[in-house]
């Protein structure tokens, strides 16, 4: 195919493009090779006399490389670790001659895991981290997929429910179903984020920036590509041949049903069915690198955003202010990190956009924390309609795509996830920390309570056809487009919004619309011009609120009450024409208010029953409003959770695949028989056995009321097929 040969053609030029740039250093691979200018990361030996003192690095939420009695290697990626590691108060020298970071080290994830999750896995862990941590972590559903799945993410920042003028960091996998490793950078950074949230670096990320993660796009095309059985193939070489469509497996596209098929489950549709979400955003849809056939691997679609998954990302993110957007997809043998969008000579002449030395700057900030290359995208193939041209042409924010190093599009999970892990984390701190960098500033003062509003109208432009070399004629603008982020400004009056630049990027002298509306009062309007990197202060004098009334206290509950699991309260309480400054709650109903303090208030019930709630919030201007709720705290389900336990068949040194199906809630395994469920996590775990012989096998469900259930089989490994041997016949086998 056209786009495979393309592929292909690109990589060994952009190898050979590497090696005559002199980039040779980070082609080279191994992620410590970054350290020869920079002072991280750093390899050193730590004094661990006792199995608590090594414990205590993993608690420091250092990055452990070999962790043991008396001495344990770690890798030190930032001052924070440094001042960590002092904390711990361990006794450490850094490596006479410091290694570096090799793949012959796995790392550890934070989640633990050692095996690629399945749809499931992925939306367990999103609702138990935003019950665990609410006013850290809030669950969003951008909208349902074709199929109907939901589109979760989490949004991750410190005081998460506040309407603020904090930037954006936006991260986003798997619009490819079969990338696997692209969506678990995101979910594995939201568990670290949270973690190590008291470190200095991690903090000052959750306080200065929201973090939106969404790991699965194509949820439907991912749960048909990872449900396809145990894999990944054992065969790197082997992948190449399915690269193409053919096998459920190797899935690439969304669930769309190819022209005058039915839709059916996406399992049993034609595995050239589908649009490609990654050519289908609107903005250059249907440029070079995209094709109009149906069965086409780079299929665009019939229309920008023509599938409710790239049209839910647009509706999601335009009211986002995203300095950065990570994009992860996979693979590329060194890996890559492609900055700069579509670079079609009819988009950028040259191939050069305004924003290029901040692209090239932050590009090899990531680059260097992989040890992966940072090309721009068009050195390595053509693409239009991707989401990184909506991210920057349409929004300003600059948006970069990574490709996993490795052999395949999901190889071996040590291989490409945990192994990369160290190196991707630092990245992706490194964006969380760039997006509070980038961007731009409005300042000023209005009435605390005002709700502030930016809008932007435009249209996108759309290719009109294409030359023989599918180049793009004549973009025209042609589907309306609206951005429009709002924030409330705080009890100061004075506020200070991270927003993108007014003019999109080649289109100069384009202003934000932004409109104050004190509470109680009409709203006024600004244009408001302000480049990138810049800081402008707007004059809101005529920005009034109306006369300020009594204030309402009111409060909901995140999810229904049920005894045992903990529960989470939020304020909504609103003061008319001003703002409500404090709120103080009375949890134990015993009348006062000293239970809690805060927007979000957490509690168990340990018993069903009927309990009162009190909530008392103050405005501005020192009035109290209070409110009372009976609140219905509904009995444990009884019982025990389902739980259903499948394993794969296998043959020594080959790997077998436990399957568990049951309740929400965490999995732990028992693989070698031993009593204790730490040898995985997660409703599917892989393992290979050496010898033959049989194996008891345990797997324990806690599901999110504490209930807990295992299930135990056993599993023969037989000895492999002995190839000079003939296959004897059951004695007794009957013929049929
Ligand atoms: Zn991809």
């Amino acid at each position: 195919m056209n786009y495979l040969k393309r592929f292909w053609a690109l990589s060994f030029l952009s190898v050979a493009f590497l090696a005559a740039a002199g980039g040779s250093a980070l082609a080279s691979g191994g992620s410590a090779s970054a350290s020869a200018s920079a002072a991280e990361p750093v390899r050193v030996e730590v004094e661990t006399p006792t199995p608590q003192a090594v414990e205590a690095l993993a608690e420091a939420g250092l990055d452990v490389a070999a962790g043991d009695v008396p001495k344990s290697d770690v890798i030190l990626w930032s001052k924070e670790d440094r001042l960590a590691l002092r904390a711990a108060g361990l006794r450490w020298r850094p490596l006479p001659d410091p290694r570096p970071v090799t793949s012959a080290q796995v790392s550890t994830l934070p989640s633990g895991r050692t095996t690629y999750r399945v749809w499931e896995d992925y939306e367990t862990e999103m609702r138990m981290l935003a019950r665990r941590y609410p006013s850290l972590v809030r669950l969003h559903s951008m909208g349902e997929t074709l199929l109907g799945q939901p589109m979760l993410g989490l949004e991750i920042a410190r005081n998460v429910w506040a309407s603020d003028g904090r930037p954006a960091f936006v991260q986003y996998g798997l619009h490819h179903a079969r990338e696997w490793p692209s969506g678990e950078w995101g979910i594995e950074y939201a568990i670290e984020l949270l973690k190590k949230q008291g470190q200095p670096r991690y903090a000052s990320l959750l306080r200065n920036t929201r973090q939106f993660i969404f790991p699965v796009i194509n949820v439907d095309g991912f749960r048909a590509s990872r449900g396809a059985g145990p894999s990944p193939i054992g065969a790197p070489d082997s992948a190449s041949s399915l690269l193409g469509p053919g096998s459920n497996e190797y899935r690439r596209k969304n669930c769309r049903p190819s022209p005058g098929e039915a839709q059916r489950p996406c399992s049993e549709l034609d595995t050239e069915a589908g649009v490609d979400l990654n050519r289908n955003y609107g903005y250059f849809f249907g440029g070079t690198g995209t094709e109009g056939i149906a069965s086409s691997e780079i299929y665009r679609g019939p229309a920008g955003f023509s599938e409710p998954e790239s049209e839910n990302v647009r509706l999601f993110s335009r009211r986002l202010q995203s300095t950065v957007v990570l994009s992860h997809h996979s693979y590329m043998e060194e890996g890559v990190w492609l900055r700069q969008p579509t670079m079609d000579p009819a988009v950028a002449p040259g191939n050069i956009v305004p924003d290029e030395a901040e692209f090239t700057a932050l590009g090899n900030t990531l680059a260097t924390a992989t040890g992966w290359p940072s090309w721009p995208a068009f050195q390595l193939y053509p693409v239009a309609g991707a989401t990184d041209d909506w991210s920057y042409y349409a929004q300003g924010g600059l948006g970069f795509t990574s490709e996993s190093r490795g052999p395949d599009f999901h190889s071996f999970f040590d291989q490409m996830v945990r192994n990369e892990w160290p190196g991707m984390k630092e990245a992706m701190l490194r964006a969380g920390e760039a997006s509070v960098r980038e961007g731009s500033r409005i300042r000023g003062a209005a009435p605390p309570g005002s709700t502030l509003r930016i809008t932007k109208r435009f249209s996108i432009p759309v290719c009109q056809g294409f030359t023989e070399t599918d180049q793009c004629i004549s973009p025209t603008p042609t589907i309306p487009e609206i951005l429009s982020s709002e924030m409330v400004v705080p009890a100061s009056g004075k506020f200070s919004w991270r927003v993108n630049p007014s003019s999109r990027p080649q289109v100069p002298g384009e202003t934000w619309r932004l409109t104050c509306q004190a509470p109680g009062g009409d709203p006024v309007s600004r244009e408001v011009s302000v480049d990138r990197g810049a800081s402008v202060t707007v004059g809101l004098a005529n920005c009034k609120p109306g006369p300020a009334g009594r204030p309402v206290a009111r409060f909901r509950l995140i999810e229904r009450a049920i005894a045992g699991r903990r529960a989470a309260l939020v304020s909504s309480s609103t003061a008319r024409n001003t703002l409500i400054v404090s709120n103080r709650w009375d949890l134990d109903g015993d009348g006062a208010f000293d239970d809690a303090f805060g927007r979000v208030a957490t509690l168990t019930w340990r018993r069903p029953g009927r309990r009162t709630v009190g909530l008392r919030s103050v405005d501005m201007n020192g009035r109290v409003a209070v409110t009372r709720r009976r609140i219905r705290v509904a009995p444990r389900p009884s019982g025990r959770p389902s739980l259903a336990l499948r394993i794969s068949s296998s043959m020594a040194g080959t790997d077998v695949v436990f399957r568990a199906t049951g309740q929400l809630g965490t999995y732990n395994w028992d693989l070698d028989g031993d009593g204790a469920f730490d040898d995985g996590r997660g409703s599917e775990v892989s393992r290979s056995y050496r010898s033959a012989g049989t194996y008891p096998i345990q797997v324990r469900l806690t599901d999110t009321f504490g209930r807990i259930a295992t299930r135990g089989s056993s599993l023969t490994i037989a000895r492999p097929p002995d190839p000079g041997a003939e296959e004897p016949l059951p004695p007794s086998a009957p013929d049929r």
